[in-house]
């Protein structure tokens, strides 16, 4: 693989900037890659080949465009080997998380999405009038780099899928699994310019996508304030913008809960990634009376999630995802320790080890006002907070700029009727896992739209009423 070159017209290009970015492992601070930094000039030439293409793949049958897809499902399957093992050296992820919940979810979110669309009616008649849901045009998608591949296609897919052509800009510290992806769009023959990929700063070639009037939507996930940024620069030519940003995920446990059940699920959510996970449970509301019996089942299990190398298979977390990240992380922390909070970490008692790498730690005696409670660390940080008073907890778990994801452990009645007052796009009841294909996404300063299963394809079409 050249990771030198851009994807652009259905082959490898030179980028016309004569730049790079140095793509590194945040593990051991090794070097991976060169890939270019593109400039406007490139950015450019993608818009074009997108804009020819789109007559041509929008024209085409849905069934058409599946074949397509079903064949570049088929070429991204064979790349799993390699795209487990860039996703461990770019992101510092351990082997087998990098495996199960970064490259076979990504090609199983791939699926479903597939089959789907093939359930959608993209033309529907009603009394009167016929329905009709088209693509945009040229889709711009913005990725992070926490899930980079799992990201990418929960964008790139859906809108291919609509008849819509696509610019990727993956983020510049986790590109790598973009390059295969892209090798396998030209594998599976898909038209010239249908997909193109531009490595690039999101400050420049992100923010011309949001400001370019031949793009017409950008689909966005990342923090909360690029995706305001984004909103602004769209603004002037009132593109679609779907956003998928931040979150602070509330984890409400009533009294009469199963305790154990839940502190493994949050430990397990918050801790995934190393605490970089948008949907992580990171508050955990606990009723002031059981505070004791939760944080001993806190400290029983911590061990299990010890950091360490990526490539031994005894840790279930790796680095972190970037020796800026560890700082933040290692800050806020501290901070709260400076106000009072307490902290269970493992067994080596040492939270910080050394450079990138953090243990995961649960901090309490935390109060509502205190930074931990209400930022989003994007580490493997839990704070606890006790209650007495439930409306008072609901109020809380609300009380946030965030609403992305949140859970609820008790009595499943209780539990059924607290969830309708939780302003977050999931919540989850008792454990109750993700299902694929359910929409993915955030009330408040939590996102715009929703990604995934029908609702996240429909997300990439506009619609026209057609009255005879
Ligand atoms: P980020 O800094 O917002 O970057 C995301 C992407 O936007 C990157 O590709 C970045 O490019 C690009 N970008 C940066 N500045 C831009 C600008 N001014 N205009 C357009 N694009 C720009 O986010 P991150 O640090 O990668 O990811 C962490 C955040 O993502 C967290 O807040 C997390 O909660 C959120 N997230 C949300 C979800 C969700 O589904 N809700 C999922 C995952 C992550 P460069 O890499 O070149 O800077
Ligand atoms: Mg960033």
């Amino acid at each position: 693989m050249d990771y030198k070159k851009l994807f652009i017209d259905g082959k490898w290009v030179n980028s016309s900037s004569d730049t790079f970015i140095e793509v590194t492992n945040p593990a051991d601070n090794s070097f991976i890659a060169h890939v270019p930094s593109a400039n406007i000039n490139d950015l450019n030439f993608a818009i074009s080949s997108a804009d020819k293409a789109f007559a041509t793949w929008s024209g085409l049958s849905l069934t058409d465009r599946l074949d397509y897809l079903d064949s570049l499902l088929h070429e991204l399957t064979k790349f799993s080997q390699e795209l487990t093992s860039v996703i461990v050296k770019e992101l510092g992820c351990p082997v087998s998380f990098s495996y199960e919940s970064q490259v076979i979810s990504s090609i199983d979110e791939f699926s479903s999405l597939l089959d789907f669309a093939k359930k959608i009616d993209f033309e529907k008649r009603y009394d009167g009038y016929t329905l009709r849901r088209e693509p945009f045009g040229i889709v711009a998608c913005i990725c992070p780099w926490n899930y980079p591949l799992y990201q990418l296609v929960l964008k790139v897919i859906p809108a291919l899928i609509c008849g819509n052509t696509v610019i990727l800009k993956p983020a510049s510290i986790t590109p790598m699994s973009a390059f295969y992806f892209a090798e396998a769009v030209r594998l599976a023959n898909l038209p010239k310019g249908v997909f193109n990929l531009i490595t690039g700063s999101g400050s420049l070639i992100g923010k011309r996508m949001a400001e370019h009037e031949k793009i017409d939507m950008v689909s966005f996930t990342g923090s909360t304030a690029v995706g305001k940024d984004i909103i602004i620069h769209s603004a002037s030519t009132v593109k679609k913008v779907s956003l998928e940003l931040g979150g602070k995920s509330p984890c409400l446990v009533l009294e009469n809960a199963d305790y154990s059940l839940a502190v493994d699920t949050v430990l397990d959510s918050c801790f995934l990634n190393s605490g970089q996970t948008c949907s992580a449970f990171t508050r955990m509301y606990v009723p002031i009376s059981s505070k004791e019996k939760i944080l001993d089942l806190i400290r029983d299990r911590i061990d299990k999630y010890v950091s360490g190398n990526p490539l031994d298979p005894n840790f279930k977390l790796g680095s972190m995802s970037s020796l800026e990240q560890s700082k933040i992380v290692r800050s806020y922390v501290n901070s709260a320790l400076s106000e009072g909070a307490k902290m269970i970490t493992c067994k080596s008692n040492d939270f910080s080890l050394s450079d990138t790498f953090i243990n995961p730690c649960v901090l309490f005696d935390v109060s509502d006002d205190m930074e931990i409670a209400k930022a989003e660390i994007f580490g493997p940080v839990l704070s606890v907070i006790t209650y007495d008073d439930l409306e008072y907890a609901i109020k809380k778990c609300n009380d946030s700029p965030y609403g992305l994801s949140s859970c609820i452990f008790g009595d499943e009645t209780e539990a059924l009727s607290i969830a309708k007052k939780l302003k977050a796009g999931n919540v989850h009841i008792n454990a109750s896992p993700f299902i694929t294909g359910a929409p993915f996404g955030g009330y408040k300063q939590s996102g715009l739209g929703r990604e995934g299963g029908e609702l996240g394809i429909l997300e990439f079409t506009e619609v026209k009423a057609i009255f005879h």
